[in-house]
């Protein structure tokens, strides 16, 4: 989509306890945040200044959702865009999206009176893949813009912008991203354990009525291996079977079925993707 405009979005009101389980990561983020919240601290101490952040785990498991809520801790303008987007783009444009990116953020730092920004950049593989001889030049010119902004990203400005990428492939990342000053710190987020993930259903069974029968302690139990989206999904599509019979509220029946369901569910899309 060469040309799109970013999408600039007003910073959701997310914060750290929309989340369900993800402590560790939610205590490391947060540290990590607190150098961009203390800058002054930070400068006196000579400490330089927090550049980016790389989240890297499995698909859904909330990374996105630690992002949002990083930009809300901070109070930091948010802007987010996804790595895959860069893929495919003409030579030159790839680069000059990032450009824009870095702008906007700032812009939108400005104009919300915020003194940062976070960029999110989700599948940041897809600009920051290994460069192994054959790649496409354009590949190139956007990581290095990427690198380049990073870099430009100074102490004294004053609009500061903090770079959060996730991946669930690290491996693949060029090894230019990794160095020192550019991910100054790499987060986790693994699959829910099971407290986590009874967190997770209970955050999501908020907006819902649950029958008095429904121990959530016990659908974390069944759920072993899945991840927030997918336990998101489970809540909903319970509901949905409990639209269906008319039922007032949501039975341990119905969030059965959805479990049913969203493991079958997953198993096609392993199946269609082989
Ligand atoms: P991807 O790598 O696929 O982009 P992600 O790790 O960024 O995934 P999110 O986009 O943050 O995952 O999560 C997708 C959805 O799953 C969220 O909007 C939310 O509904 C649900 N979800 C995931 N993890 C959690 C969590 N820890 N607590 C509450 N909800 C969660």
């Amino acid at each position: 989509a060469a040309g799109k405009k970013s999408a600039a979005r007003k910073p959701e009101y997310l914060t750290f306890e929309d989340i369900g389980g993800q402590d560790q990561p939610k205590r490391e983020l947060t540290e990590a945040l607190d150098f961009l919240v203390h800058r002054d601290k930070i400068q006196k101490l000579g400490i330089r200044p927090l550049k980016g952040i790389l989240l890297t785990g499995p698909p859904g498991t909330g990374k996105t959702l630690l992002a949002k809520a990083a930009a809300q801790y901070t109070h930091s303008a948010f802007i987010a865009a996804s790595g895959s987007e860069f893929v495919e783009m003409y030579v030159g444009v790839g680069a000059g999206r990032i450009r824009d990116l870095f702008k906007e953020a700032r812009q939108q730092a400005v104009k919300l009176k915020r003194n940062s920004a976070i960029i999110f950049i989700d599948e940041i593989d897809g600009i920051g893949g290994k460069r192994d001889g054959g790649q496409h030049r354009e590949y190139d010119q956007t990581l290095n813009q990427l690198l380049t902004e990073m870099d430009g990203v100074q102490g004294d400005e004053s609009v500061r912008v903090l770079l959060i990428a996730a991946t669930n492939r690290k491996e693949l990342l060029d090894s230019a991203l990794l160095r020192p000053g550019r991910f100054d710190r790499q987060i986790q987020v693994d699959l829910p354990d099971k407290n986590g993930r009874e967190h997770i259903l209970k955050l999501h069974a908020r907006n819902k009525p649950i029958a008095k029968d429904v121990s959530l302690g016990q659908i974390a139990e069944e759920t072993f291996g899945f991840s927030g989206a997918q336990l998101e999904s489970v809540m909903n599509e319970a509901a949905i079977y409990a639209m269906r019979e008319e039922s007032e509220s949501v039975s341990a029946a119905h969030l059965t079925q959805a479990i049913d369901k969203v493991m079958m569910g997953e198993r096609m899309d392993r199946e269609t993707t082989r």
